[in-house]
């Protein structure tokens, strides 16, 4: 509190990112990174980038990531942006696009950013309730908007909207934009980029921190309908030009082109994912179908999930626990490698058993 913040200052709720305890060393499963490293690959480009010079400023319109995430998902540059990080691309997103005067929709249980942008922005919304299964049903987003967004998958539920419901909410809203945040899309659903060279209203965002191991790189990216991009390099121009340096843009060139890497670790954390769940339900636990890097699990009658994050904690296993209605009795766990799930199963034996 100060006397010198603006009124819009002191009116945010800033977003709490999971935390990254230093105390020990952790079985790190509370903030969905990938377990294993960036190819050999990434490294050397990223090192090359950085001896190339980097007493210049980097390329502000990034042209050979452009054309290598274009390449991949089959649509013209002009449909490509990219930013630090995908919460970067989501904030430009929010005050390019979806600040209208009818509200935002966004599903009540979500990722907790939006809100977030909606505050700083000054943007309307309305939540609108996941179904009692934790699933979005598209039915109940025929009201009045200035725009959609959610995830597929939905995090923290893990869960996805098939295709045919994406295509479906965007008829039914030819006049706002529909924003389907992909950040886990890699892990099990079906990408909604075919739409966006279908429809003028559809922008998917996505990012090379969980399915491409460079959470730290920071780097995000967007796809939709050229006016929809240049509406977004309208905002990031009259923000910050350079958003991501040399080795950024260098590591995320490689990392799409190099898609023997990106396919073998992602068939490996799905196939993990797979053991774990099944691993957890013989534990008594409810876990959620998921089809991203993470899972939702309901503890065993007679344990909360605060009391199990706590006591996981302790033995030196991080997950997530969100004290926040509708979800505060679920953990969300994001998939390690199988030696880290292993660890983190033994714990839980000891703790509820
Ligand atoms: N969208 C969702 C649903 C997320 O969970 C995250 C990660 N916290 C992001 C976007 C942002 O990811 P990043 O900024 O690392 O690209």
């Amino acid at each position: 509190m100060s006397q010198f913040w603006s009124q819009r200052t002191h009116d945010l709720t800033p977003y709490v990112p999971g935390e990254q305890p230093k105390d020990m060393e952790y079985i790190k499963l509370n903030t969905n990174e990938n377990p294993y490293p960036p190819s050999d690959k990434v490294l050397a480009a990223i090192q090359a980038a950085s001896d190339e010079g980097l007493r210049r400023y980097s390329d502000p319109i990034g042209n050979d990531l452009k054309q290598a995430i274009a390449d991949y998902y089959n649509v013209d540059t002009s449909m490509v942006f990219f930013g630090n990080g995908s919460d970067e691309v989501l904030g430009h997103t929010f005050a390019a696009l979806l600040k209208q005067d009818a509200p935002l929709l966004f599903p009540d249980i979500c990722y907790s950013f939006y809100p977030v942008y909606c505050k700083l922005f000054g943007i309307e919304s309305i939540q609108i309730p996941l179904n009692e299964n934790f699933e979005i049903d598209i039915k109940d987003y025929e009201i009045e908007n200035g725009g959609i967004i959610f995830p597929n998958p939905n995090a923290p539920t893990s869960i996805a909207l098939p295709l045919d419901d994406i295509e479906t909410l965007v008829q039914k809203n030819p006049n706002s934009v529909i924003v389907v945040d992909e950040a886990y899309v890699d892990f099990g659903a079906e990408t909604a980029v075919p739409l966006t060279k279908k429809y003028p209203n559809v922008l998917v965002t996505q990012t090379f921190s969980k399915s491409r191991s460079l959470a730290g790189l920071r780097v995000g990216f967007a796809i939709g309908a050229p006016e929809l991009i240049e509406g977004l390099e309208r905002v990031k121009n009259s923000f910050h030009p350079y958003t991501l340096g040399k080795p950024a843009l260098a590591g995320a060139t490689a990392s799409m082109l190099d898609v023997e890497t990106f396919e073998k670790n992602r068939d490996a954390l799905i196939e993990t994912r797979d053991w774990s769940t099944q691993a957890l339900a013989e534990l008594g636990f409810d876990v959620t179908p998921s089809s991203t890097n993470f899972v939702l699990a309901l503890p065993p009658e007679g344990h909360s999930a605060e009391e199990i994050y706590l006591a996981l904690k302790s033995k030196g296993v991080l997950v997530r626990y969100f004290k926040t209605p509708r979800i505060d009795k679920h953990l969300r766990i994001s998939i390690g490698t199988d030696e880290e799930m292993q660890g983190l199963l033994n714990a839980l034996k000891s703790i509820i058993t």
